[in-house]
């Protein structure tokens, strides 16, 4: 199965794909963790990347293909992926389009988490990112349990989970990312989810559509 995370920062994407990735197989492709993690390595993308996600603002399309495509190329993706992240802009959907076509993939679904606003700024500002494993949690609504064996002084806020650039980065989703749920509705592939509530009710409800799906794909099949 092949997917998209469509939603806006803070609505849960990567919390979710971790889940995905358990139960359904899925690959989780998430071009923040890929970016992130090349400034970690001090690589030369990291060093183009680190100011524009620092101000909150869109990584230029270039450098954001070629990562995904190297990524697709070598990851085994055996079971599907769930791209998190990408695309962002109408410009990179129709390369990913082109991308999909020339690896002859098929896109199953876009699964749009919607959250209201004034919940995604309560939800960003209180994120907290283990600097070991890369794991999301929330200081009230997600913090982590005995399981997740994490050392508090390990977790820190992300630059660009600040106030003010988590502003900036909503004005952008509104702008340049949201235009692509038309953009998918008209591709008949775009599931909406509410992505309020409790993690395991919001997972339950993208299960119920993931369920249909593989339904009628082996419905395909047969
Ligand atoms: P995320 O972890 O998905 O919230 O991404 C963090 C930051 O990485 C974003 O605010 C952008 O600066 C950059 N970024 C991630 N994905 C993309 C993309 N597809 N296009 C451009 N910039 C991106």
């Amino acid at each position: 199965m092949n997917l998209i995370f469509l939603g806006p920062p803070g609505a849960g994407k990567g919390t979710q794909a971790q889940r995905l990735m358990r139960d359904y197989g899925v690959i989780q492709i998430s071009t923040g963790d890929m970016l992130r993690s090349h400034i970690r390595q001090k690589t030369e993308l990291g060093a183009i990347a680190e100011r524009y996600i620092h101000d909150g603002n869109l990584v230029p399309d270039d450098v954001i293909i070629e990562m995904i495509k190297k990524e697709l190329d070598y990851s085994d993706l055996e079971n599907g992926y769930l791209l998190d992240g990408f695309p962002r802009t109408i410009g990179q959907a129709v390369i990913l389009d082109k991308m999909l076509s020339e690896r002859g993939d098929r896109l199953d679904g876009v699964l749009v988490l919607d959250v209201p606003k004034d919940e995604l700024v309560k939800r960003l500002s209180g994120r907290r990112v283990c600097r070991k494993t890369g794991k999301s949690f929330h200081i009230i609504y997600n913090p982590p349990t005995e399981a997740d064996n994490i050392n508090p002084d390990d977790l820190y806020q992300r630059d660009d989970d600040k106030e003010e650039t988590v502003l900036r980065r909503l004005n952008i989703y509104e702008n340049e990312t949201k235009p692509l749920i038309d953009y998918y509705k008209n591709k008949k592939v775009a599931f909406k989810i509410d992505g309020t509530g409790k993690l395991v009710d919001v997972y339950k409800r993208i299960q119920n559509v993931l369920d249909t799906l593989l339904k009628t794909e082996n419905l395909k099949a047969n």
